[in-house]
């Protein structure tokens, strides 16, 4: 946790720069930092500014800081990414990686080869979500939560949201056998599709080429998908 991001209910009633944690993060700052009062530690407000947060107070049972916020969270990659459902427990490390790397968008869509259980899983409730990309952004040091959603239906996606959605973008779907290697240090933003374990059957690669999306490869060695995302945004940015 190099940032404990905070939210407007941590503020102390009637005290606009004070805050008073307990639980996880008060946990960490006492385990990990082993912070002591005066002692200064980098916060921010979810959605909002960063600064720092001086202890006033620190037991057992809670944390207290005055706070001060004057900087601006660090601007976001221009990446929009679409990623076929992963399985819950690699969808959970993805959406702490993506935030920690500055993925601003993350659109989960359906796909042939996407397991119809992963659509139930506890790992897609928004609370659930929004903790594991609060883990990212407290290790980036960001305060923005990226936009998640998701579209069930893979032929209406494609078809009928993907034009606009790829407008002004290079768009590109990483796949493994195709001849085009994947581009390094782009100058526009892109739109960049994922696709599932066992990746994307060859109709939907032939859907999203309709598009105009350009498919393109890493290498003949086949990534998980969790190292693909890490290695396109490397490359790409
Ligand atoms: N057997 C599948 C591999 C899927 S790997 C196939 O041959 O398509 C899961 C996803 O990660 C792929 O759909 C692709 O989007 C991405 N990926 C993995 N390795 C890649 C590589 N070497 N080049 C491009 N994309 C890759």
């Amino acid at each position: 946790m190099n940032l404990i991001l905070l939210y407007k209910s941590d503020f102390i009633k009637g005290q606009p720069t004070k805050v008073r944690l307990t639980g996880r993060r008060h946990g960490h700052v006492l385990e990990i930092h082993k912070a002591q009062v005066n002692d200064t530690l980098s916060v921010g407000l979810l959605n909002g500014r960063m600064g720092f947060g001086t202890v006033t107070h620190l037991d057992a049972h809670a944390l207290e800081m005055d706070i001060s916020l004057q900087e601006d969270p660090p601007p976001k990659l221009p990446v929009t990414l679409a990623l076929a459902l992963p399985r819950p427990i690699m969808l959970k490390r993805i959406l702490s990686t993506i935030a920690t790397l500055g993925v601003g968008r993350l659109i989960l869509f359906n796909s042939w080869r996407v397991e119809k259980s992963f659509w139930n899983s506890s790992a897609l409730k928004s609370e659930e979500l929004e903790a594991q990309l609060v883990l990212g952004l407290e290790q980036a040091r960001d305060t923005v939560l990226p936009e998640v959603s998701f579209r069930r239906y893979f032929t209406p996606f494609v078809t009928k949201e993907v034009p606009q959605l790829i407008q002004n973008t290079i768009a590109l779907v990483a796949h493994p056998n195709v001849k085009d290697v994947c581009p390094r240090h782009v100058k526009k933003p892109v739109t960049l599709f994922i696709g599932p374990e066992g990746g994307f059957i060859d109709s939907e690669v032939e859907a999203l080429k309709a598009q105009g999306i350009k498919p393109v490869t890493l290498g003949e060695r086949i990534l998980r998908v969790e190292t693909a995302v890490d290695v396109l945004l490397s490359r790409l940015f």
